[in-house]
């Protein structure tokens, strides 16, 4: 596929890529001619019986969104189409000169083109319709171009399932990942196991907060819902219409909670255990016996009934081995089929669904643990753990599709600001999705042809509404799909500005809801003579924020600054409560809690993983500290033991009293240090153990307080964690993390 397609840019690259138009994905080829192509009216017509009728009323309901009327005429429509055998089924062209052309080879290509024709309409004038005289040639590069929903975690209507749907259509997204059952609910109605709705589709309680606070609290509220199997057909039709395929999800062998409270013998204990309200991942899983094989794949038979997909996703993700390991029959089934330990035997289970598939036609997906112990040729892999997976599956033949959570998860928070709402953690802000590249760097070409594309992943817990939802999708998912569509994508700065010149409105006219994250000025703190200079950018270089002070009163109340300029703060200067007012009416709070080193140089042995490390040492000393609700950019994060910091105070200096931060996240493997020492030197070579204690606490966010009492110039702080998380822990067996944040030193 990729060949043809690199043969129809070739032979178009000759002249200018980057034209710009309001088109998003960015089309592959754009060229401008003299003037511009005028409708008297706000009537576009076409030969009736282009589309369906589905097709015809989503259209007219977008393009009614531009204040355009699409209407079927018999004789000399505006818009002509023209098929043409030699481009790829989703490629299209459109020509605007004295009328509107668009050509295509099949179907999608036709949508497509009108897609992008009502993204080029500069309806400016009142009944005119304005056009520039345009060509436009275009392709995707990758056919897997997708977005996934979860379902089980918190439920969505089918009006709701087929608004997104729809939505993603405009943006030539042409994957659906629906992903059906987890834990906290099963959402499929299956005829030969009722139960599986009827007790497995209701909770009776949910988790209320971060599924990390303590204690933990719940909402006792029954809670769920299913899609009856007539209601699936009618999503899959409906996005069939716009050229979106559905991927069922049946999780498999882990994430099987809702199943098991409804069919508890298919577990390895037999217990009755009921649909957890809580988030994470569970012990229980389905037992490998024959019995549960045989229900899943008589599962999949409906299954494979009301999905016309060639892929079919299992899961295979996050399935803890504790019962397996003591279960008979599992020991069964390894000695029966010379299994050497129970990974060998997840390998064994998969394996089971990849050949049943396989045997109707079908082809498994599931998520990268599934490459542990080999799949069968056809099986495809979804890699969400970073590249590796997805670079091992590519060097092994399987297709690959890229997710991995650095550039895909859209629950991770898209700002560090506090008016985001709760989400799991991680941080993802749009630009960062922009950097996103399907095809690792360190893969060979000839292994980059197995990636077929690339996907964001859109995990619930955290998203109870729909509402919400789009907010944690869009504009990320433009974004994502500049990378997924282009050949080569335009700067970022490109993008923003059309995103923000006329798919802002559009999303808005058309009520998808949407972040508005990127409005918000990015505050940027620089070490400065004796303390640190905040300054805050905004998209317009223009504009000015008020900026006031209304604690301290440094600054002598409010005053004006503009875009990039800054304000400095200098060391031992009391607490500060800062309010930005922005964009006219909004506005944010710091907190900014000075100390006698404000600023300091300081030196961090080993540095931060790259993952968490804003601002590098400067984030220690920067007035902000870190907070519970940790999105990123508030705390160093370093996963090697015996963290070693030095703090320069410039001189000699008679120390009084010392703080440290330190985040205890066990749900996220972030654990509070075992111990910690602090010494004090002069020369930076003698060095005077002062203090040496214990670390203890409840708290999420612990700051401990020392009193030292002494002088040096050189303050070193060693933070020592524990070796290995201990059994029974959130990350077991693995280093622990270690977040830290804001040490402060009073002087006398
Ligand atoms: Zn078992």
């Amino acid at each position: 596929m990729k060949n043809l397609l690199f043969a129809i840019v070739i032979s178009i690259s000759a002249v200018s890529i980057y034209a710009q138009t309001n088109i998003l994905p960015t089309p592959s080829f754009v060229e401008y001619s003299e003037g511009q192509f005028v409708l008297e009216g706000n009537a576009l017509t076409i030969k009736s019986g282009t589309f369906t009728r589905e097709q015809l009323r989503v259209l007219e309901t977008h393009f009614n969104t531009q204040g355009i009327q699409i209407k079927e005429t018999d004789s000399n429509p505006v818009v002509t189409f023209f098929q043409s055998k030699v481009v790829l089924p989703e490629a299209y062209g459109i020509d605007v000169g004295d009328n509107i052309r668009i050509s295509y080879s099949a179907a999608m290509g036709q949508f497509y083109g009108m897609v992008s024709l009502l993204q080029l309409i500069d309806h400016s004038e009142e009944n005119v319709l304005i056009l520039p005289k345009i060509k436009i040639e275009d392709a995707p590069q990758f056919e897997w171009r997708g977005l996934h929903m979860d379902v089980s975690r918190h439920f969505y209507t089918v009006e709701e399932v087929k608004d997104f749907i729809e939505t993603m259509a405009m943006y030539k997204f042409n994957t659906f990942h629906w992903h059906l059952t987890d834990d906290q609910g099963w959402r499929i109605e299956i005829k030969q196991y009722p139960k599986l709705t009827e007790i497995g589709g209701y909770r009776d309680s949910t988790v209320i907060g971060h599924y990390t606070d303590t204690p933990r609290q719940y909402e006792h509220k029954k809670y769920g819902g299913f899609y009856t199997q007539e209601e699936i057909k009618e999503v899959v039709a409906f996005a069939a219409e716009l050229h979106i395929n559905v991927v069922p999800e049946i999780e498999m062998p882990g994430h099987s909670r809702a199943a098991l409270a409804a069919y508890p013998e298919l577990s390895c204990t037999g217990e009755f255990q009921n649909v957890p309200g809580l988030w994470g991942v569970f012990d229980d899983i389905y037992c490998s016996k024959e019995e549960s094989i045989e229900f899943l794949q008589n599962v999949l038979d409906e299954v494979l009934e009301l999905f016309p997909s060639e892929f079919i996703h299992i899961g295979g993700d996050e399935a803890p081995k504790t019962r397996w390991n003591d279960c008979s029959k599992c020991k069964n089934v390894m000695e029966q089929n010379e299994l050497h330990d129970s990974h060998e035997l997840q390998s064994y289970f998969i394996k089971r669904m990849d050949q049943y598939l396989t045997e109707r036609g079908r082809k498994l997906i599931g998520w990268d643990e599934i490459l542990e112990g080999g799949l069968s040729p056809n099986a495809a892999v979804m890699s969400w753990r970073g590249e590796a997976g997805g670079i091992e599956a590519a060097k092994q033949g399987h297709s690959v599709v890229m997710s991995p959570t650095s550039y895909c998860y859209f629950d991770y928070y898209q700002s560090s600001h506090e008016s985001e709402p709760l989400a799991i953690g991680g941080f993802l802000p749009l630009e960062k999705v922009y950097e996103f590249n399907p095809i690792p760097a360190d893969l060979t070409k000839e292994d980059a042809k197995f990636i077929s594309g690339g996907q964001a992943n859109v995990w619930t817990e955290y998203i109870p509404t729909y509402d919400q939802l789009e907010y944690m999708v869009y504009p990320r998912a433009l974004a994502l799909m500049q990378s997924l569509w282009c050949q080569k994508k335009p700067e970022y700065s490109e993008f923003l500005k059309v995103y923000l010149d006329f798919h802002e409105s559009y999303l808005e006219e058309r009520e998808v809801n949407r972040a508005a994250s990127i409005h918000i000025p990015e505050l940027k703190i620089e070490r400065a003579h004796d303390g640190v200079a905040y300054s805050w950018w905004g998209l317009d270089p223009n504009e000015e924020f008020v900026l006031g002070d209304s604690y301290n009163h440094t600054l002598g109340g409010i005053f004006y600054i503009k875009n990039g300029e800054s304000v400095q703060f200098d060391r031992g200067n009391g607490y500060h409560s800062l309010m930005l007012e922005y964009n006219g009416d909004q506005q944010i709070t710091y907190n900014l809690h000075e100390s006698d080193i404000l600023g300091a140089e300081t030196e961090m042995n080993p540095a931060p993983h790259k993952k968490y490390n804003h601002n590098a040492s400067l984030n220690l000393v920067d007035g902000i500290l870190g907070t519970e609700r940790w999105k990123g950019d508030q705390w160093l994060g370093f996963n090697k033991p015996n963290v070693e910091m030095i703090i320069d105070l410039d001189t000699i200096t008679s120390i009084d009293f010392f703080t440290i931060g330190f985040l205890n996240q066990n749900g996220s493997w972030i654990y509070l240090p075992d111990s910690m020492k602090v010494s004090v030197s002069d020369d930076r070579i003698e060095w005077t153990k002062v203090k040496e204690v214990a670390i203890e606490g409840d708290e999420i966010v612990n700051r401990i307080e020392l009193q030292l009492n002494t002088t040096g110039q050189y303050v070193k702080v060693e933070v020592i964690p524990m070796e290995k998380i201990p059994e029974g822990r959130g990350g077991a067996g693995s280093t622990p993390w270690t977040f830290i944040d804001e040490i402060q030193i009073f002087t006398k």
